[in-house]
């Protein structure tokens, strides 16, 4: 479908696109569509853009990222659709690995991302070889499967369009945790170190391009975030808007 770019709602419509094109070729599930439009309703309160307190946990988790010895980026089917990418440039930026991850596990599927990252210039893909599958602790069956050279072993794993127990489950195994969630009061944004309230498509490019700011010195100093108080600057930032909208 061929969306005007003069339509006030261009850019979720694109996004929509490509989360349909994304199904249709085997990477997102009917439960990831409906995911995704949770997220667009936040995205309509935030104003649909990268708000204040958005870039400044992005400017943290840059720095974490950039920081940290074992980063991990865990792919599921909704994000290597939107991202992939940027998945890939920002797995070069900052050393850390990508993993596919998926709540509704399917190797089908798996493969499919794999390739599709792979297309994208990734080098290599964990979580797709069951010889080096293991399990984390505190979640059911096939959900706590990782791999063990990824986010087993990792010490900081950005997981975005996370569901809140498997986050939980992360989070008690001791890896600190970098979330996108468009939804401030998601269990996953409320448990993560650093959320990034934003959709992954603006922010992930923002990250990008904030990782090739820093330099080495910027990323060695203690890093200083308060994730509940960013997380109040959202809800704070939704408010107004709805104040706005009603008023308007
Ligand atoms: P939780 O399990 O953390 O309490 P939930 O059950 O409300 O959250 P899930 O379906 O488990 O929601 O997780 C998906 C999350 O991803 C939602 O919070 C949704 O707002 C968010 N989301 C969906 N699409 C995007 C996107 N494009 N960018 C960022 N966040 C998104
Ligand atoms: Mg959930």
């Amino acid at each position: 479908m061929l969306i005007p770019r003069s339509h006030p709602r261009a850019e979720s419509l694109h996004i929509r696109e490509k989360l349909v094109r994304g199904f249709q070729n085997g990477l997102v599930v009917e439960e990831g569509l409906l995911a995704h439009g949770r997220g667009e309703m936040f995205d309509y309160l935030i104003g649909e853009k990268t708000s204040k307190s958005s870039h400044e946990a992005i400017k943290a988790s840059a720095r974490l990222l950039l920081a940290s010895e074992h980063p991990v980026i865990s792919v599921n089917g909704n994000f290597a659709a939107l991202c992939a990418k940027e998945i890939v440039e920002l797995s070069k930026i900052t050393g850390a690995k990508i993993e596919v991850n998926l709540f509704y596990a399917s190797e089908k599927r798996k493969k499919a991302i794999a390739r599709v990252l792979k297309k994208n210039g990734a080098k290599e893909i964990f979580g797709i070889n069951a010889k080096f599958s293991k399990r984390i602790p505190n979640l059911d069956s096939a959900r706590r499967i990782v791999d063990s050279r990824g986010i087993f072993s990792a010490d900081v794993v950005l997981v975005p369009l996370e569901d809140g127990d498997r986050t939980i489950a992360l989070k008690k195994f001791g890896k600190k945790i970098i979330t996108f969630d468009l939804n401030p009061m998601s269990r996953t944004a409320q448990t993560a170190d650093i959320t990034i309230v934003d959709n992954v498509i603006r922010g992930m490019k923002v990250l990008i391009n904030t990782c090739k700011k820093y330099s080495r010195e910027d990323f060695t100093k203690k890093i200083k975030f308060d994730n509940k108080k960013n997380l109040e600057e959202s809800i704070l930032e939704i408010k107004k808007n709805l104040r706005r909208m009603s008023h308007a």
